[in-house]
């Protein structure tokens, strides 16, 4: 297998709408190799250089038992002033102490078992953040070992017979410029957080730890400030919505696993061309978005193009348009007669 489950489920959640996307990332054909072999060289995504300061971001917030995390959260009201107590779940290679993503889950669920045995001021003062937790999402046949680390979890604890709440948080390096954040940027980070609410409800159910934590439907997100590798955080990030799109996703991804693809190669640089074939043969979902992770958007904007679908110019004119095509709406700006309600409503809103 090429690629981790995270970085595929987060390239399914960028797009779910596009069955190329979804096939190549529940089967692993990764896009960079569907777009190479149609003679597009560019790779998207994060450079080697903001992939470091990634994680040096990353690594900054966690430091000192996350003091620099805390404050930021603290400020923003995610944790009460007098919050304290932080667990490392994260593996050794991004500085935590964990060999791999099974012992971090072992551990991660061992201490949530703990936690929800405390009781009275035990209970009030539980660690309140917890760093890369490892959950597991079942389909093991589908995503290798189903196992990822999350980023970041709050802990919200709340007097006995009430469950502890644990809130989920995601963290990117890009600069959070208040209202004008980069809007498709954020809207892929909702996605993932929304992902992962879901992802923890169904590994506490599997776990058998349900009844003891509720995940918190709203979360958080930790951007930076511009120019400064400092958290700037987003709380109250409402995910309800992205987590039920997330649900549908995951029942999804076993249909499109049952679907034969030919076999793979051992070799990572070797893409059997049946495999990028049957990518390229399904349906394809152009949007903004695609720019900004996935390697075949040049080939699908032309083709948008092509195909008159607004789409190619932006998902504003996509919304405007709707289902009149690029070439038709130019017929009818230059006096054609409108067909139908969806013809004459577009020439009064343009009117
Ligand atoms: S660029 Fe093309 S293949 Fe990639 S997600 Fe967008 S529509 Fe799908």
């Amino acid at each position: 297998m090429r690629r981790d489950v995270r970085r595929r489920l987060e390239q399914y959640a960028s797009n779910p709408r596009c069955e190329a996307n979804v096939i190549s990332a529940v089967h692993d054909v990764p896009m960079e190799a569907v777009a190479r072999a149609l003679g597009y060289s560019g790779a998207v995504g994060q450079s080697p250089f903001a992939l470091l300061r990634g994680q040096q971001f990353e690594r900054s917030l966690f430091r000192d038992d996350a003091v620099r995390l805390r404050r930021a959260l603290i400020t923003q009201k995610v944790l009460p002033a007098n919050a304290a107590g932080f667990v490392d779940f994260r593996m050794s290679r991004n500085d935590g102490p964990y060999p791999n993503l099974d012992a971090s889950r072992a551990a991660f669920l061992q201490r949530l078992a703990a936690f929800a045995k405390t009781v009275g001021d035990a209970r009030l003062q539980l660690p309140t953040i917890l760093a890369g937790p490892t959950l597991m999402v079942p389909g093991k046949a589908i995503l290798p070992d189903g196992l990822f680390a999350i980023d970041v979890l709050t802990v919200h604890p709340q007097p006995r017979p009430a469950p502890i709440v644990l809130r989920v948080g995601e963290v990117k390096v890009y600069p959070d410029r208040g209202g004008f954040t980069d809007a498709t940027e954020l809207a892929a980070t909702r996605a993932q957080a929304g992902l992962y609410v879901h992802a923890l409800r169904v590994e506490l159910q599997q776990s058998k730890l349900a009844q003891h934590f509720a995940v918190a439907d709203d979360g958080f997100l930790v951007l930076t400030r511009p120019s400064f590798n400092l958290p700037s955080v987003r709380g109250a990030e409402d995910l309800q919505h992205q987590a039920e799109r997330a649900a549908v996703m995951f029942d999804r991804v076993h249909r499109i696993a049952e679907r034969l693809l030919p076999p793979d190669s051992a070799a990572d640089d070797d893409i059997p061309a049946q495999r990028r074939q049957a990518v390229l043969d399904a349906p394809r979902q152009y949007a903004d978005g695609c720019l900004s992770f996935c390697e075949l958007a040049p080939h699908c904007q032309q083709t948008a193009l092509a195909q008159g679908l607004p789409a190619a110019l932006g998902d504003d004119l996509a919304r405007f348009l709707g289902p009149i095509t690029l070439h038709r709406a130019l017929e009818l700006l230059h006096g054609a007669a409108a067909e139908g309600d969806v013809e004459h409503d577009l020439l009064a809103r343009i009117a």
